[in-house]
């Protein structure tokens, strides 16, 4: 018998036809000889909602308080699940994060897992029942309600499968599994079978946004096995976990992209040490995120410094980066906020040359000009003007042969 922890997000239980699809779904596995817990989102729009309710009577929700109001959208669902395998003869019991219980710090609406005590699910499922436990929420020490983050129930399923040493951690959503890269960009994407945690951490931070990055990272720590898979269509899904080294790697796994970027340059300035600290420090302390950073070989005492940042941050940033160069002497800034970021990411181009090369021919094929580079072991950017993103990205996942299995 093996334990699955399963994982059904919004609009899998959106509605009270679609609760009952996923009762029926349970029913079947548990027939299959399954051992059962499973973790449910809030109904599809309803956290929004309750932000927006929150929003409407203060300039600035946060804290306790929005934990109590957020966490109320999964205990619906937990309830109402149960209620409708109840109606089916099917024993299952609901756990509310606090309950179960899923300790986190106390940082409120961003808290992290500390401990999970497992007990009380075990006894459930040595009793043959379906377990089924609140997304997205927990409790700090004293007994406060926290929240995880948007999009947090991911998490807590993988720390759950964690905890229990499932045999599997599947999320059940809207798309049936990660693909090569955006179908809506490129017709012709592929979903992958299997992807690596290295790889899905490269594609999912770079706006392959199918799980919570937290998600992903906690899989990778605890080696738990993680199957994205649609609620709605049959299909295996694509598993993502450790590289296994019998299998023969795909050279490239899948091609993400970024439009949400910009970038700023300071020309002209002074190339001596510390300069990368005092361009950098004021934009950190202001919580400004740097992606990319390039600074060229200086000639004559002089160096061009430029880094990318989310295009949200541009116009504070931009500021910030003038007063800074106006102090340093530096000749000017200047910036774009119309750039797009494209990486191809695989484990297999570890142990394979001239997958640089393949991708800057392609792009120069299609006269795009690169703007800024950078590589990892695993993975290649390039940042090009954004009107040419489908253009690049299409050119690249042909390139790459994506569209082969
Ligand atoms: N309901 C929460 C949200 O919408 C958590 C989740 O669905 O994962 O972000
Ligand atoms: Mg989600």
């Amino acid at each position: 018998m093996s334990l699955i922890v399963q994982k059904y997000g919004g609009t899998s239980v959106g509605t009270v036809e679609r609760i009952q699809e996923v009762a029926k779904k349970l029913i079947k596995f548990q027939k299959e000889g399954h051992e059962l817990v499973v973790v449910l989102s809030a109904m599809s729009g309803e956290t929004n909602r309750l932000l927006a309710l929150a929003n409407e009577l203060n300039d600035n929700p946060h804290g306790r308080e929005l934990d109590v109001l957020l966490s109320t959208g999964e205990q619906v669902t937990i309830a109402l699940l149960c209620l409708a395998l109840e109606q089916q003869g099917i024993h299952a019991i609901s756990y509310t994060g606090s309950q179960v219980k899923i300790l986190t710090d106390n940082t409120h609406n961003k808290a992290r897992i500390m401990e999970i005590d497992d007990e009380k699910i075990r006894k459930e499922l040595d009793a043959g029942h379906i377990v089924i436990v609140a997304g997205f929420q927990g409790c700090d020490q004293e007994g406060n309600i926290t929240t995880l983050g948007r999009g947090g129930s991911d998490t807590t399923a993988v720390a759950l499968a964690a905890a229990l040493k499932a045999d599997e951690c599947q999320i059940y959503t809207d798309v049936d599994g990660v693909y090569t890269t955006d179908p809506r960009v490129v017709s012709e994407a592929r979903r992958l079978d299997h992807i690596t945690f290295e790889e899905m951490l490269e594609m999912a931070s770079l706006g392959a946004k199918v799980l919570q990055i937290r998600s992903v990272e906690f899989a990778s720590k605890y080696n738990v096995p993680l199957r994205v898979l649609s609620s709605f269509t049959e299909g295996g899904g694509t598993l993502i976990s450790v590289e296994d080294p019998k299998m023969e790697q795909a050279l490239i796994s899948g091609i993400a992209f970024n439009r949400d970027e910009a970038k700023l340059t300071v020309l002209g300035v002074p190339d001596h040490p510390g300069i990368a600290y005092q361009i950098l420090g004021p934009i950190a302390k202001n919580n400004i995120e740097v992606d990319m950073i390039i600074q060229n070989t200086g000639h004559d005492g002089l160096t061009d410094f430029t880094f990318t940042i989310h295009r949200n941050d541009y116009k504070n940033a931009r500021t910030i980066l003038q007063s800074t160069a106006d102090s340093l002497g530096a000749r000017e800034v200047i910036g774009d906020e119309h750039i797009a970021k494209i990486s191809v990411v695989g484990v297999g181009m570890r142990s394979h040359a001239g997958i640089a090369s393949t991708m800057f021919e392609s792009l120069a094929k299609e006269s795009i000009n690169i703007s800024m580079i950078s590589t990892s072991e695993i993975k290649i950017s390039v940042v090009i003007d954004e009107k040419y993103l489908e253009l690049g990205v299409r050119s690249l996942h042909k390139a790459f042969h994506l569209e082969q299995n």
